[in-house]
């Protein structure tokens, strides 16, 4: 067993802040070695101190399907990719009715998604509709385009407990997004009070330690309530894809050592998609999706993952699933 290793593993299983060179070097060990492994279970450690040993799995509805100008270049959404050449906003009735169904399979918290092409005003006359339908203590979770001030404030008047929002890798580069921008939006949202959840991602092969790293430490600085590490789901024929996948087993490394990098403040760490090495490395948040999302062609997408197979397979990897109002998201307290 390496030495160091060892020692930064311990350091932040007693609490302390692992500095950028020290997760470097824990990104820096090998996927499939005996530190690897040790940082996996001190993950898992991690997570089970903070959630009591339960597991999360958060619903997630898209809102629309089109082209947005946003251009992520592993998005399916993207303008420049043609995929949804046509704009189409799923019909407020049917979103409501996904939205009552995750909640009624259990999911503890419900996201609505939207791309950038749907504007705040138009969000938020669907959000009010799903916050009515909802049971008051589910928490309603906004993953939308950038916002202000005053954008952040309508959302939490509407009844958001939170957000998801990230900085991606690569943000600026392979996406039409200042990552600026995305902290200024998060910074906003925390100031209206709204919860933050966020990832590391999306992963692919081609990330050095050092973007890695970059991410890690700015994700932990912008003090989540949840966070995550997600790989990249590759879209056929679109350019990143030619880097091939991050496979599950180098995830649940990558998992284990932001979990590690992100300390006791936050209750659940998740991975997307929802799988058993990751949930053995200490990912206890899954999310279930209905409706189009970004990694997809298909307008109305499970990609597989309901709710019950999610809880299931938290099960199988030793999470209680929780029931009820997300924990993660302030336990049914809402704004
Ligand atoms: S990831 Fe989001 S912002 Fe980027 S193109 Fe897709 S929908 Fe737009």
């Amino acid at each position: 067993m390496d030495k160091v290793v060892a020692g930064i593993v311990a350091k932040a299983l007693d609490g302390g802040e692992i500095t950028a060179a020290e997760i470097r070097t824990l990104f820096g060990v090998d996927w499939r070695s005996e530190e690897a492994f040790l940082m996996q279970h001190a993950s898992r450690k991690m997570s089970e101190a903070t959630a009591k040993g339960k597991g999360e799995v958060h619903g997630q509805v898209g809102v629309d399907v089109g082209p947005c100008p946003k251009n992520c270049e592993y998005c399916s959404f993207a303008a420049k990719h043609g995929v949804f050449p046509e704009a189409r906003v799923q019909p407020t009735a049917a979103i409501v009715e996904n939205c009552l169904g995750l909640e009624a399979a259990g999911a503890n918290a419900i996201y609505l998604m939207a791309t950038a092409a749907v504007a705040l005003p138009d969000y938020l006359k669907i959000a009010g509709e799903v916050r009515a339908a909802l049971r008051p203590e589910t928490p309603l979770v906004a993953n939308v385009d950038d916002f202000d001030a005053a954008g952040a404030r309508a959302l939490r008047k509407a009844g958001f407990a939170g957000i998801y929002h990230c900085v991606r890798l690569g943000e600026g580069q392979v996406t039409a997004i200042d990552p600026r921008v995305r902290v200024r939006t998060i910074l906003a949202a925390k100031q209206a009070g709204l919860l933050l959840g966020t990832s590391v991602g999306p992963v692919g092969p081609e990330h050095t330690v050092e973007e890695l790293t970059a991410t890690t430490v700015l994700t932990r600085d912008l003090k989540p309530v949840n966070s995550a590490a997600c790989r990249r789901i590759n879209i056929p024929g679109l350019p990143l894809t030619a880097h091939g996948s991050v496979k599950y087993g180098r995830m649940a490394h990558i998992l284990a050592v932001v979990r590690l990098a992100s300390g006791y403040d936050i209750v659940g760490f998740g991975t997307h998609e929802p799988n058993g090495m990751g949930a053995m490395a200490g990912a206890n948040l899954f999310w279930a999706e209905q409706g189009a999302n970004p990694r997809d062609t298909s307008e109305a997408t499970v990609r597989g993952w309901t709710v019950e197979r999610a809880r299931h397979l938290l099960e199988e990897a030793g999470w209680e699933p929780l029931a009820g109002p997300s924990v993660m998201f302030g336990g049914g307290q809402r704004p």
